[in-house]
Formats: structure tokens, C-alpha cells, sequence
């Protein structure tokens, strides 16, 4: 199959799956080739290998075929970042065949022309541009960014620790992307721990720890990725502390991830533990909601920039910034489902197709709703002190918000009206009853505040 080929198959399939997908889905494809049946594209993202494969999946292969051309499978390479120079390592399965190529790995001129052999490049995306910064990740942040201005060495090793998904290997990708754009001459190693062990344990066999030590102890700024991962593997941490020690005694700066901080690590050495605490140790916090909307406002943007047509209604972001968790992980598959959706059917994102089509990822952040987080929110929601709301205060702009907490209070509890009086500010229940009946007054009078208190309550609820 030639490229001409796969313009006319293109073209059948826009008829099929509608100008809108067409758009999104099959135009981005890049074709790379057809060999021994299988057809394969290029994609920017795993995801959206993953999308086309299963919804079009079916489709692309019968056309191809009707046009003459023998499609067994379909293949989706995600298009890795050609920036030369940054030394990446590949995982395993893609460097069985190259088994003694541990030296060329290292060689920047391979690493530029071999691409194949490169199968664990860094993410384009993660870079310090792409890094939004908040409260929880400040000082993670401004000491990668310190590291990744090069120069003399200041902390060493910088070691980074956090939950799942809270940004340790975007940091460390964006760091390396950094220094290699300031000083290509530097050889810039990433690796997860993982990799380093099957490295360490291939080399073992096939008896060539010289070289494995020489790669190693060559590089001028190494990074390792989750390195709990060799906990209680004890040859491999040997390894290990032998190559940082060599590192850091010849002045080159050591980047470390882990999902706790080092003493927390089980199974690992305590020589390690406290050769790692030398230099600067620094976590990342969960996220916070601040965080959480500014990440999902800057995916929009980068969304957008592709794809220009995106509708978002109000108050999505916030809902979504609220209801789900702080792994940034799970934030991001949510929005990207929520786009797919979007696209499929045609449909503006509101939030009725938020919950409708998220209602799993939801669910899991699912629990009771408290008086506490009614009060908290709705004091978030309007900007008022909670204090104000509990105060005889009677000024419309704490006494709205006190009613809206009393209203959201009987509609999500199981709570009295006395309860309720008694929880917001020690009031009688009678002022209970007539704040929930001003408030549905006014939902049928005024849609922003309809709007409004129907958010509220979908960031409390499901
Ligand atoms: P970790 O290595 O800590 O498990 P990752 O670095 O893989 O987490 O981050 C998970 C996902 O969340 C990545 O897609 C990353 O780009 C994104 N992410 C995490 N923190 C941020 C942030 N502060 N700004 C933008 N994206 C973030
Ligand atoms: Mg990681």
C-alpha cells in the first residue's frame, strides 16, 4: 500500500464515520507503511492509537482490503520526540535484538539515527512549559528548575518523591529536555529503576558489566525513575549505589524519583537511604483543587489549539476540579474521555454529559455528603468566611450563602430542619424552612442562581 493508497481509503472512510470523527480521528493518522499485513500509523498519543483501533478499527481494515490491499492488523506507533542528543534508554522487549549494543546506546550519534532502538523516549509533552505550578508542587518544582539550569552542582542527588500521578516523571522528563536544549553537548541519561535492573541483570549475562559500568559511569547527568522499584533487590541496589557514588564523586548531578521519601523505603539499604538524603529532598504534595482546575484549563488550551472546535460549558472544569481525586493521572483520562464523547456525538460539554459519561471515574470519588463539606463549599463557592456563615450576620452577601447551605443541606442529608438550624449558626428551625422555600423561589425565578446552586450541588453529589 502506498500513501495515494491510504488517501483514497481516507476518503471512503469520511463518508463513514462523518466529516466530525473524520476530523479528529482519521485525518491525524500518519501514515507510516504496510508490510506483512500490517498497516501501520503514526499517532501523537497512545490514546488516540487506542481510540481508532477500537472504533475504527474494523472499518480501516475492510476498506484497505476492499481497495486491494492485504490488511491483517493494524499498528499504532506513538511518534516519539526526535530532539537529538538526550541518550534514552529502551525498555527491554524492544532491546532483545541489539543485545550488545549497550555502549552505541550511549552514543549520541546512534541515538539520532536509530530511532528503533529507542523505544522509551522522553515525552514530548512533559516539559516546564506544560508544568502547571501550584501550592503542592512549588519547591519540586523550583528545585527541578534550578537542576535544569545546569551549571555547578548545588544539591546532589535531587530527589523527588510523591504519590501516583502527581508529576514526578513529567518533572524529570522536563528537566532533561531543559538541560539538553542549554548544553547539547551534556549526555543526559532517564531511566526507571526497573530498566536499570534488567539492564544491569542483561549485561550480567551476557557478561558485559564492563561496558555496563562504562555507560553508566559515562553520562553526565543521570535520572532514575521510581527507584523503590529495587528495593529488596539487592545485587541490583548494590549496582546501584555504586554507580551514584561514582557519579557524585566526579561532580554530576543525580536526579532520583520514588513514590515515598527515603527513609520510608522498605528493603532498601541504609547506606543507600542516607546516601540519598545527602542532597535536597523534596515532595510533591496531592493536589489541591486550585491545582487541579489549572491543569484541566491549561489541557483545554492545548486541546484547543489542536482541534479548535470545543465547546465547554461553564462550570465543567470546576465540577470535574472538585469531584475527582489527586491523582493528575486520572484527572487528565477524564478530560480526554470527556473530549472523545464530545466528539462523537456531536454534543457541547455540559454537565450532564460530564457525569453521564464519567460516572465511573465519579463514582470512585463517590462518599456522603457532610454538613461540614456543604458549609465549606458553598463558603468556597460564594467567598464568604465561615465564620460569616455561622455569625448573626444578616447582609445579603452571607445571608444568600447561608440559606443556599441550609437548602443544599435538606436536599443531600438526611438532616432535620432543627439539625440543620442548629449545625449553621445555632438558628431556629423555622428560619430552616424558610431559607429552603426562598431558595426554590428563587431557582424558578432566577437561572444563574439555578445554575449556580445546581453546580454546587453537583460538586457535593454524584
Ligand atoms: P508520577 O510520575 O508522579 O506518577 P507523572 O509525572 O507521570 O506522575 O504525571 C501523570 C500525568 O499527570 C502526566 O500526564 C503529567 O503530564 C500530568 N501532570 C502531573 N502533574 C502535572 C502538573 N503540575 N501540570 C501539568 N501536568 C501534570
Ligand atoms: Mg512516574
Amino acid at each position: 500500500m502506498t500513501e495515494e493508497d491510504w488517501g483514497q481509503i481516507r476518503e471512503t472512510l469520511r463518508d463513514m464515520v462523518g466529516n466530525n470523527n473524520y476530523v479528529t480521528w482519521i485525518e491525524p493518522l500518519k501514515f507510516v507503511g504496510c508490510q506483512n499485513g500490517v498497516l501501520e500509523f503514526g499517532v501523537k498519543t497512545t490514546f488516540m492509537g487506542d481510540w481508532v483501533s477500537r472504533n475504527f478499527g474494523d472499518k480501516i481494515q475492510a476498506q484497505s482490503v476492499k481497495h486491494g490491499c492485504q490488511v491483517d492488523r493494524l499498528s499504532f506507533a506513538v511518534e516519539a520526540a526526535a530532539r537529538p542528543g538526550v541518550t534514552r534508554i529502551a525498555p527491554v522487549a524492544h532491546q532483545a535484538a541489539h543485545a550488545s549494543s549497550l555502549t552505541k546506546v550511549a552514543s549520541k550519534t546512534t541515538t539520532k539515527a536509530n530511532g528503533d532502538l529507542l523505544g522509551a523516549p522522553l515525552d514530548r509533552r512533559f516539559t516546564f512549559d506544560s508544568f502547571v505550578v501550584g501550592k503542592p508542587n512549588e519547591l519540586a518544582h523550583a528545585a527541578s528548575r534550578r537542576v535544569a539550569e545546569g551549571g555547578p552542582v548545588t544539591f546532589n542527588p535531587l530527589f523527588l518523591y510523591g504519590g501516583v500521578g502527581l508529576g514526578k516523571t513529567h518533572l524529570m522528563h522536563a528537566i532533561a529536555w531543559e538541560l539538553q536544549e542549554r548544553s547539547p553537548e551534556l549526555r543526559v541519561v532517564y531511566l526507571s529503576a526497573e530498566q536499570f535492573m534488567y539492564r544491569f541483570i542483561q549485561a550480567l549475562r551476557d557478561k558485559q558489566m564492563m561496558d555496563f559500568k562504562e555507560l553508566f559511569r559515562s553520562v553526565d547527568v543521570l535520572m532514575v525513575d521510581d527507584v523503590q522499584f529495587i528495593a529488596g533487590k539487592d545485587s541490583t541496589q548494590d549496582e546501584f549505589f555504586h554507580t551514584f557514588n561514582a557519579l557524585v564523586d566526579q561532580g554530576k548531578q543525580v536526579i532520583i524519583s520514588a513514590d515515598r521519601s527515603p527513609g520510608e523505603i522498605d528493603g532498601l539499604e541504609d547506606r543507600i537511604k542516607s546516601r540519598l538524603q545527602w542532597g535536597l529532598v523534596v515532595d510533591l504534595h496531592p493536589t489541591d483543587y486550585e491545582l487541579r482546575l489549572g491543569i484541566l484549563q491549561q489541557k483545554v488550551e492545548v486541546y484547543k489549539s489542536q482541534f479548535q472546535e470545543l465547546h465547554i460549558a461553564d462550570g465543567v472544569l470546576e465540577f470535574l476540579a472538585h469531584r475527582i481525586s489527586n491523582n493528575v493521572r486520572v484527572l487528565e483520562g477524564a478530560l480526554t474521555r470527556l473530549f472523545a464523547f464530545a466528539s462523537l456525538v456531536g454534543r457541547e460539554i455540559t454537565l450532564d454529559l460530564a457525569s453521564e459519561s464519567l460516572s465511573d471515574i465519579l463514582r470512585q470519588s463517590d462518599r456522603k455528603v457532610t454538613m461540614d463539606e456543604i458549609m465549606r463549599k458553598t463558603c468556597d463557592f460564594y467567598n464568604v468566611r465561615m465564620s460569616d456563615l455561622l455569625s448573626p450576620k444578616r447582609s445579603r452577601n452571607i445571608a444568600r450563602p447561608r440559606q443556599v447551605a441550609m437548602y443544599l443541606a435538606k436536599q443531600l442529608t438526611q438532616r432535620s430542619y432543627p439539625e440543620i438550624g442548629k449545625r449553621i449558626g445555632g438558628r431556629d428551625h423555622t428560619t430552616v424552612i424558610h431559607a429552603v422555600r426562598k431558595i426554590e423561589e428563587l431557582k424558578a425565578q432566577d437561572s444563574q442562581i439555578a445554575e449556580d446552586i445546581e453546580l454546587l450541588r453537583r460538586m457535593l453529589e454524584a
